[in-house]
């Protein structure tokens, strides 16, 4: 049987399910929010153009307005001033945006500290149990902060000191964009980059070092618990926005049973 058939086929037959990984797309799915006197995303809305009434009889249509970043979204090279030069979001190509993914569960240790950096130490000793991280693909690093993504509040985590949730270190973030064979980092999270990373040295190391290596990003994932630690192929869809900084992405996920 050729390839592609003996794929559906094994879809058909669930012994490859097919994984939602992206968050639903409403007014409530949660935004980032950043201090005066930066500039702020506007939060996902729609407008009926009609709905099976005098302004379209027989068609119910709808404009949208989102952010780029907001809710599971591709993080493209150009979005951070490290990767000025590099690709925007309508350049990744078609064949890097199915590859594999391996996921590293950091959600005990998040659960106990909001703040919870991945050290480099952290994934080494991930790759003596797994095997190293994949070629060109995703380390997707769960922190269990899927479960908060019903709440702005309880997403951001924000106090007086500002948000509080998990990412990597700075050291991490320099060790992935250029000693890792990832070609990105997904996450749970808002941003790729831990809620305090605003006071980092330097600030917001994961946006700074991934993609100013032409890496990737992709935020807001969900259900990373339904998925092996290894094994995984991802398939993002990130709208081909020309000179975006991103897009909005469905992202699925083919796991073998
Ligand atoms: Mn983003």
């Amino acid at each position: 049987m050729p390839l592609l058939d003996q794929l559906i086929a094994a879809i058909r037959s669930a012994r490859i399910e097919v994984i939602d990984l992206t968050a639903r797309l409403e007014p409530s799915t949660p935004i980032i929010r950043l201090p005066a006197p930066f500039g702020n995303t506007v939060p996902f809305s729609m407008q009926e153009i009609s709905h099976y009434d005098e302004r379209g009889p027989a068609w119910y249509w709808n404009n949208f307005t989102t952010g780029e970043h907001t809710g599971t979204h591709f993080d493209a090279p150009v979005h951070w001033i490290t990767g000025r030069d590099g690709q925007d979001v309508s350049a990744v190509s078609p064949g890097s945006l199915v590859a594999p993914a391996v996921v590293l569960d950091f959600s005990a240790e998040a659960s106990a500290d909001p703040d919870f950096l991945l050290e480099p130490e952290h994934i080494k000793k991930w790759e003596s149990a797994h095997g190293s991280l994949p070629e060109g693909g995703w380390l997707l690093y769960r922190t269990g902060w899927d479960a908060r993504s019903g709440s702005q509040a309880d997403f951001l985590n924000a106090n007086e000191t500002g948000p509080h949730t998990p990412g990597v270190s700075v050291e991490c973030a320099r060790w992935l964009a250029e000693e890792s064979p990832v070609m990105g980092l997904g996450v749970e999270t808002v941003g790729t980059d831990a809620g305090a990373a605003h006071s980092f040295n330097p600030p917001f190391p994961c946006h700074a070092a991934l993609l100013g290596a032409g890496k990737y990003g992709l935020t807001q994932l969900q259900n990373l618990a339904s998925l092996p630690a290894t094994g995984a192929v991802l398939v993002a869809g990130p709208l081909p926005i020309v000179s975006g900084s991103g897009s909005p992405a469905r992202v699925l996920a083919l796991v073998e049973r």
